[in-house]
């Protein structure tokens, strides 16, 4: 890192800073301040790895939210990803590119976020990278977790005349964007959805122990999209009732003033909700951790993506989902 005028924390001084917000690790042989982390290898697990980048003026704006819950929000998205495969999230890599406006508080507020939602879910920060950027700040992340061997869930075991289930609720996240791109004021209840989003850990684990789902994919670029991965990796259709869709009290509200805002939870991203297809067809009667699971549709061999009112009007959707290049 240069020295800048907000920084009169070297970048050695950070790391040491960093290393001791993460503390002792319990797991890893080696963290954080060598080249490489280490970390034994656990026999009948599977490791499964994943990246993610958040870019300034992509994939937020400095001005909507705290540095903390930015940081909070990085790590968040990238545990999601470790739910969707139903595995357990062990280490995460933060490697921060650092606009010289950012002064050392700041800085520390984006790490103590990180930490704080990684520790939430039994995570920790194993290592990264600091470096200066004259591109805004940028923040890459990589996690790691485990799941018994064979375990994970992938994106292509869809079949035939599996239920089609979904976490949580739908375009909260999507209408809070919509909203703060507006310059409208935001409820708070989407805004948090939109800045805090929770990965589904414990659902994604409870899927693969009871081997209860065939196909699974956390919602990142919208329904119809992230929903679309599944049915080309497993070569089937999906039927979706629209009135079946989980949706907010928030959502709803807006809803009912705005009809065509049923696109966002269609279409919306970043509710990093799960995803799952599975044989058993009252899935959302089952346990407690179920009451957040709603069976929305069910696969079918016609290929594509079928929405319908329940009287079985076909619907189109005005969105597709969220493509970087597009
Ligand atoms: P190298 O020269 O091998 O890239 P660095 O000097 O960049 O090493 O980093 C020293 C140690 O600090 C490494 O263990 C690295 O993983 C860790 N580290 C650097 N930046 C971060 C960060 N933003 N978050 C967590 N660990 C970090
Ligand atoms: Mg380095």
């Amino acid at each position: 890192m240069t020295s800048e005028k907000n920084s009169s924390l070297g970048e050695f001084q950070l790391i040491d800073w960093i290393d001791q917000q993460v503390g002792p690790s319990e797991r890893l042989s080696l963290g954080i301040g060598d080249d490489c982390s280490i970390q034994q290898q656990q026999a009948g697990q599977d490791l499964l790895t994943s990246t993610d980048l958040l870019l300034e003026d992509v994939h937020f704006k400095r001005c909507w939210t705290s540095l903390y819950n930015l940081g909070r929000k990085a790590a968040a998205v990238n545990l999601s990803d470790i739910a969707a495969m139903g595995g357990t999230p062990q280490a995460l890599y933060l490697g921060i590119g650092r606009p010289s406006e950012l002064s050392d508080l700041d800085m520390k507020e984006l790490i103590s976020g990180f930490i704080y939602e990684a520790q939430l879910h039994g995570a920790e920060l194993a290592g990264g990278d600091t470096c200066s950027s004259r591109a805004g700040l940028i923040i890459a992340v990589t996690v790691q977790g485990l799941v018994g061997q064979g375990s994970a869930i992938c994106r292509d075991g869809a079949s035939v005349g599996d239920a089609i289930y979904v976490s949580g609720t739908l375009g909260d996240s999507a209408l809070a964007l919509q909203q703060l791109l507006a310059d409208e004021p935001v409820d708070d209840y989407l805004s948090q959805r939109f800045h805090l989003p929770t990965a589904r850990i414990e659902l994604g684990q409870m899927l693969s122990n009871k081997q209860w789902a065939t196909a699974m994919l956390d919602l990142s670029d919208g329904l119809v999209s992230d929903l679309g991965h599944i049915l080309n990796a497993s070569g089937v259709g999906a039927e979706i009732t629209l009135e079946s869709l989980p949706l907010s009290q928030a959502f709803q509200q807006a809803l009912e003033c705005d009809a065509d805002l049923i696109d966002l939870a269609l279409a919306g991203g970043e509710d990093y909700e799960l995803v799952f297809t599975s044989p058993l067809k009252d899935l959302a009667d089952q346990a407690e951790i179920f009451s957040s699971v709603t069976r929305i549709g069910t696969i079918c061999q016609q290929p594509g993506l079928h929405l319908r009112w329940s009287d079985g009007r076909i619907y189109r959707c005005g969105k597709s989902g969220f493509d970087h290049f597009s």
